[in-house]
């Protein structure tokens, strides 16, 4: 069996009161999963720093400092999580023959990585990351998360229940998903239609180490929407369905109307023309907005903008003639 070389890609934002606890954590699990043998020994700890405010990337810096084993590159703003975490699984898809992400909270049961590695020597190129019970989260972030997986699922985005964004990739996989151009990004839907052979490993979730939570409740919405938009265009055609169907009772109103008018019963009706033209004017509007977000986000994909740019990176992770560039006077 040849031992693969990993990489840990970890996008980390504001999180200088967790890494300290959490760091050590992947390290030990590297060295475990060196130790028997799953991985080879230049298997590396990636950080991705998406544009924190705080010391984090000082905190990678020293890091790498202390052990060659933790790496890191440092988005030049803060682009968000799945934009940091494409950062990082892009950078690693050369160095390495597998990667696995991760946030760096310490949420997810790192022991789960033994388990993806090992469907990985039997064949598997994803393999995902499924929390099997969600005991530790409040009712409302259970029932938001819930809605989550069936609203997207039934809006055509298709996406694994319970899975967030822990999962392993191997570089054959990720070098087929780096020809996926789009800059919306929303990997655990992009992910499945890499295809290859794929598997879930059930994990528990705990509660995060230290710090907060960068997902409330609107970005998560926010998420679901992107995700939906940026994958299915089912919500485009619910539209023209739903049009088609008021126009279809429009006409039978119309018809009726006239009838009632020829007839000669026709009563002033204004509460009735009132609430039509209102609800017609709020369907409309709603409509156009669905339809408008289409049109932005084939707005932002022709502007085809990088979808990230790495502004520093620790030694190892630079490229050959990409050395400081040296002051001059
Ligand atoms: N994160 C990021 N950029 C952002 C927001 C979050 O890289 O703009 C990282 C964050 O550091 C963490 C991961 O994404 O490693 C998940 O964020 P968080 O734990 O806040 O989300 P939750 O687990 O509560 O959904
Ligand atoms: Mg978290």
């Amino acid at each position: 069996m040849t031992k693969p070389v990993l990489y840990i890609v970890i996008p980390c934002y504001n999180e200088e009161e967790v890494l300290p606890i959490t760091a050590p954590m992947f390290l030990q699990q590297l060295q475990d999963m060196t130790k028997q043998g799953l991985i080879h020994e230049e298997s590396r700890i990636l950080f991705v720093n998406d544009g924190s405010r705080d010391h984090t990337w000082d905190i990678i810096q020293s890091l790498n400092r202390s052990d060659r084993h933790y790496q890191g590159i440092a988005q030049s703003r803060n682009r968000g999580h799945q934009n940091a975490v494409l950062a990082g699984l892009m950078e690693a898809k050369d160095r390495c023959d597998v990667t696995i992400s991760i946030d760096c909270d310490g949420q997810d049961d790192l022991n789960a990585m033994q388990d993806m590695l090992r469907a990985y020597h039997d064949g598997c190129e994803i393999v995902y990351g499924v929390r099997d019970n969600r005991d530790t989260d409040t009712r409302f972030k259970r029932f938001t998360a819930q809605a989550f997986y069936r609203m997207m699922n039934r809006m055509g985005a298709e996406v694994i229940y319970n899975h967030a964004d822990y999962r392993l990739i191997s570089s054959r996989a990720l070098q087929e998903l780096a020809r996926f151009h789009e800059v919306n990004l929303f990997l655990r839907g992009m992910v499945p239609l890499v295809g290859f052979r794929s598997t879930s490993v059930y994990y528990a979730r705990h509660e995060r180490l230290a710090g907060k939570s960068h997902y409330p409740l609107g970005k998560m919405l926010a998420l679901a929407f992107d995700g939906i938009t940026s994958l299915s265009v089912k919500p485009i055609r619910m539209v023209t369905i739903t049009g088609l169907l008021i126009s279809l009772i429009s006409f039978i109103g119309i018809l009726w109307a006239v009838v009632t008018a020829l007839r000669g019963r026709s009563v002033a009706g204004w509460a009735s023309m009132a609430c039509i033209i209102c609800f017609m004017g709020g369907i409309q509007t709603l409509f156009l907005g669905v339809i408008g977000e289409y049109i932005g986000k084939i707005y932002l994909e022709t502007k085809a903008r990088p979808r990230y740019i790495i502004a520093e990176r620790t030694d190892e992770m630079k490229e050959p003639g990409m050395e400081e560039p040296a002051c001059r006077m």
